[in-house]
């Protein structure tokens, strides 16, 4: 490499002319990128010593050419992920992302803002709060009243809620801490929903024993008898009982837990009430499938991953508080040296009103998106990953394969009804996932089973059938070795 293509003399920084050609390469990577994607095997090789040996040429004590090193990283990149934009990923709920989400991260790298503060980036900081009240209003929330935070994910907006419930339901949690109540608190939610409370409830000082796991009715939602009967059981032990999370889509196979009914628990019982939306909450944006999410209107408070089914690039998460002096109760600080320039006005420093600090805009790469493609740009591409879902539940059946759990989100957990081996599933996904053609799941709901989920725009009926036609060689082979 030349040496005007290497860095100035300023250590890291690089002139405009260079910057130019960088974006112009990682322009045409990330196209090459998008273009290709579906060529590629969709899971790679798993290989840390590889990896490890490649990274250890790289111990910095030489600069090195930067196209060399732009190349390589995306060559490593490309060779060894999961491709979540192959239309054949099926599985967990990880988006291709949205063409203008990626555009707006990248312009958010340019500019950094930084959302501890409200007045060092106030634009950036109103997006989200105007995002925040936007979908607010959607899942039936009040617009006025209703507060809220971006965050990384569905897993901090769970131990978001989590703290918030402490906080409001016993006012000396936020300077005493647990010690400060006498009866231990514990929380409900439903044993397939997600473990992310579990990690909540230690992060909390509550500790794992204080989730109690409710057992799901026939449908594989939580069960209502058993919801009050656990309730009753923990008061008569003087245990006090504080949250209840519903989840909206549950992570496995998609149910949804009867919202109404248990809002009607936790309003007799003055229990804080979450519904855990993470994916399923995407179902807000489209007019007929509102009635799907019926009952979360009655949430104190709400978890959404716009990094889910709305296919915003990684690390967007979305918590909704129907109390709005909650967030402010439970991270309210005051310090010298943080920036009182916008003090007197009517805002909320992200700082003083979530779990983080310094960070990126999160809101940013949703709202370009949002912008471009309005309500009904989004309600299109959620129909048609719906639809997806149904129609590969048909070919599924049509397959002799059995689907097992009822669902109307784009989720299908499935099994060979002939085959009663245990491992059947694990060893069917393992050999698909080998073609190199589809990424899909071992699981379990009710019984070991297979997971295939739609979390992709672009896929098409004929990635479907590529997916069954897999499953259906990975079954024949499997029967032609037992039998
Ligand atoms: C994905 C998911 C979470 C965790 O969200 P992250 O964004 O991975 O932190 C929580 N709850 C449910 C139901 C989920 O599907």
């Amino acid at each position: 490499m030349t040496n005007t293509k290497r860095m100035d003399a300023s250590g890291i920084d690089v002139t405009p002319e260079v910057m130019k050609e960088v974006w112009a390469t990682v322009v045409h990577l990330c196209q090459a990128y998008r273009a290709e994607v579906v060529s590629l095997p969709v899971a790679p090789a798993l290989v840390p010593a590889a990896l490890r040996s490649d990274l250890s040429a790289y111990d910095f004590s030489l600069p090195r050419a930067w196209p060399e090193v732009l190349t390589w990283l995306d060559a490593q990149i490309r060779a060894h992920q999961v491709h979540l934009s192959h239309p054949r990923y099926f599985g967990l709920f990880n988006p291709a992302p949205a063409p203008f989400s990626v555009a707006a991260d990248a312009l958010v790298a340019a500019y950094n803002p930084q959302l501890a503060a409200w007045s060092h980036s106030p634009f950036a900081a109103e997006v989200e709060r105007h995002l925040i009240k936007e979908f607010a209003t959607r899942f039936g929330f009040d617009r006025e009243s209703a507060d809220g935070t971006f965050c990384s994910g569905g897993a901090e907006a769970n131990h978001t809620a989590l703290l918030c419930a402490l906080t409001t339901k016993y006012p000396a949690f936020a300077e005493e801490g647990l010690r400060a109540i006498p009866e231990q608190p514990v929380i409900y939610i439903s044993e397939d929903a997600h473990h992310s409370w579990v990690k909540a409830a230690r992060a909390c000082g509550l500790g794992s024993s204080a989730v109690r796991p409710v057992a799901l009715d026939a449908q594989g939602r939580l069960s209502l008898d058993q919801l009050a009967e656990a309730i009753r059981a923990d008061r008569q032990r003087g245990f006090s009982p504080c949250l209840v999370c519903g989840t909206a889509g549950t992570t496995n196979a998609g149910i949804i837990d009867p919202l109404k009914e248990v809002a009607q628990i936790c309003r007799q019982e003055d229990i804080w009430y979450h519904v855990d939306a993470a994916w399923g909450g995407a179902a807000c944006v489209v007019p007929e499938f509102r009635a799907w999410l019926q009952g979360i209107e009655q949430a104190d408070s709400i978890t959404f991953d716009a990094h889910k089914f709305l296919s915003v690039t990684m690390g967007a998460g979305m918590f909704f508080c129907k109390r709005p002096d909650a967030l402010h109760q439970t991270f309210r600080i005051t310090t010298g040296y943080m920036p009182r320039d916008a003090a007197g006005l009517d805002i909320a420093d992200p700082y003083a009103h979530s779990m983080q600090w310094s960070r990126r805009s999160i809101g940013i790469k949703l709202f370009l998106p949002l912008a471009i493609a309005g309500w009904d740009g989004y309600a299109v591409t959620i129909r048609h990953q719906t639809d997806m879902g149904n129609r590969l539940r048909q070919l599924l059946a049509e397959s002799g394969w059995r689907c097992l759990n009822e669902t109307p989100l784009p989720i299908v957990c499935f099994v060979d009804p002939e085959n009663p081996d245990p491992n059947h599933a694990e060893l069917i996904a393992k050999a698909v996932v080998a073609s190199g053609s589809a990424w899909i799941s071992p699981t379990h709901f009710g019984r070991p089973c297979i997971r295939a989920c739609i979390t992709n725009f672009r896929t098409r009926e004929s990635d479907l059938q590529e997916l069954v036609a897999r499953l259906n060689e990975a079954r024949d082979r499997l029967g032609a070795t037992n039998g």
